[in-house]
């Protein structure tokens, strides 16, 4: 309890200096990036395109983390709607099988069936995002572990009181337990390119919509999320801690 309290003080401290200096970032970024374009035919001739390829990769690698702070850090309330949580699975699953496939992982989705779909209140967007953040952690621990095995991803929903419960579970490489204690963590990466702020905005997202997430992994083995939403069948009052603050 005691280092959620921590957690949640860093990503209120975070949230604040994202809003504050993200814009003011972003617009000379943006004009670095427009003049490195108009530098790149003559970069050519110098036989450096090299450097502008790098530069522009970079720009737009500073451009995504700050991308990631703006899409959920603003200090509005979520934008919700009732949506029911297998429709936003089955677009998830879309707009990643073709990725996972490439990366040699098959997404198996699992399709809750039950005569009552089982509904939530959610900033799709957001929620998109975070479903979205996880999977592409899987296919990145299953690329690790490409050389053992046939890497699957397998997503399912399930009533559990009053919570959609829905699991991601991927066969990859596993958490030792210093990451298990500190993936939540904003700016925690294990990975070269990683920004490392992925899981503590899908952290904050899910708190912001009354729910929680849960971790568990086996080394070398699998890691398995399980994300809790509250169900909102017939229940059309907001959760208090979903104003959407940091
Ligand atoms: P990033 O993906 O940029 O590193 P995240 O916050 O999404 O940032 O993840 C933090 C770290 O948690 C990752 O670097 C990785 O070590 C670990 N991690 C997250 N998801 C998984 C997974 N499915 N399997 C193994 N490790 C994971």
């Amino acid at each position: 309890i005691e280092q959620t309290a921590v957690q949640n003080d860093k990503l209120a401290i975070l949230g604040k200096i994202a809003a504050a200096i993200a814009h003011e970032i972003r617009n000379p970024l943006t004009s670095i990036r427009g003049f490195i374009q108009l530098l790149r035919p003559h970069l050519m001739n110098l036989g450096k395109e090299e450097y502008a390829r790098i530069i522009l990769a970079e720009i737009d690698r500073a451009n995504d983390i700050i991308f990631e702070f703006l899409n959920s850090s603003k200090p509005t309330a979520p934008l919700t709607t009732e949506v029911p949580i297998s429709s936003l699975l089955r677009e998830v699953v879309l707009l990643t099988e073709s990725e996972a496939l490439m990366k040699g992982c098959e997404i198996e989705w699992m399709e809750h069936a039950s005569e009552q779909p089982l509904t939530v209140s959610i900033d799709v967007k957001q929620i998109k995002q975070v479903f979205l953040n996880m999977i592409r952690n899987a296919i990145d621990a299953i690329v690790e572990v490409a050389h053992l095995r046939k890497g699957t991803i397998q997503i399912h929903a399930a009533k559990d009181g009053k919570y959609v419960a829905v699991t991601i579970r991927d066969n990859g490489q596993g958490m030792d337990e210093r990451t298990l204690e500190r993936l939540f963590d904003p700016f925690f990466t294990t990975k070269n390119e990683g920004t490392g702020l992925g899981l503590s905005v899908s952290y904050r997202i899910i708190r912001n919509h009354g729910g929680v997430i849960e971790v568990d992994s086996q080394q070398e083995e699998w890691t398995q999320f399980v994300i809790r939403l509250p169900i909102t069948i017939g229940d059309h009052t907001r959760p208090s801690s979903s104003l959407g603050e940091w």
